[in-house]
């Protein structure tokens, strides 16, 4: 089973499709955190998906269709789960060749809704441990006081440099103009699922859980 997670920056795509990966054995394939992973290699690549991204816009269609296509090579295990891509129709049309080339079908595309107030205050204040990436938030889930998360005991926490209000602006904005329109693709060729993302983590969880079991 391969399926999208669609939504705007905050939605919680990211801690969703950690539950899956746990859940069901799936693949998690995350631009965002591929990219972060890009931007310390200390290439002039590194150097510009740098800037890009701490502006909040997005990267090149061409890099990332690339690294999407390097992870479908490896290990299918319960099938993937593209986590912030697509983001753009050029990039939707890519991976619909890359899948059919493998033989391998899209099975949902879940759109987690969230209203743009609570994307501010769900972003500023997020924070993530280095070692599991387990997420934490300072209103809503702080820390533990021992500094130890609560997954793993890791003791070091990174904050995203692109989660401020000033880019999160503009990564809203990338959303509408470039990744909302994703929305009315596929629900023209009957994928879209929509679930509230503002509900309780669990009971979006649950949500999912529906539509990939229907
Ligand atoms: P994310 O972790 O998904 O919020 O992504 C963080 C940043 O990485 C975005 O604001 C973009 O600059 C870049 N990015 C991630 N995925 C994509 C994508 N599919 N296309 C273009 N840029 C992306």
């Amino acid at each position: 089973m391969n399926i999208i997670l669609l939504g705007p920056p905050g939605a919680g795509k990211g801690t969703q499709a950690r539950k899956l990966v746990e859940d069901r054995d799936m693949i998690q394939l995350s631009t965002g955190d591929m990219l972060r992973e890009a931007r310390t290699s200390g290439t002039e690549m590194g150097q510009i998906v740098a800037e890009v991204m701490d502006s909040g816009k997005l990267v090149t269609d061409e890099i990332v269709i690339g690294l999407i296509r390097e992870k479908l090579e490896g290990d299918k295990k319960g099938g993937f789960i593209f986590d912030g891509f697509p983001r753009t129709l050029a990039q939707a049309d890519a991976l619909e060749e890359l899948l059919a080339e493998m033989d391998e079908t899209l099975d949902a595309v879940i759109e987690l809704r969230v209203q743009d107030e609570a994307l501010v205050a769900r972003i500023v204040g997020r924070s993530t441990c280095g070692n599991c990436g387990e997420v934490y938030h300072d209103l809503t889930k702080p820390i533990p006081a021992d500094g130890e998360c609560t997954v793993c005991g890791g003791t070091e926490f990174k904050r995203r440099a692109d989660d401020n209000e000033e880019s999160l602006k503009t990564r809203l904005m990338e959303y509408y103009k470039q990744t909302s329109p994703l929305l009315g693709y596929y629900h023209v060729k009957g994928a879209l699922r929509s679930v509230d993302g503002l509900a309780d983590m669990r009971d979006v969880e649950a949500a999912i859980a529906e539509v990939l079991d229907a």
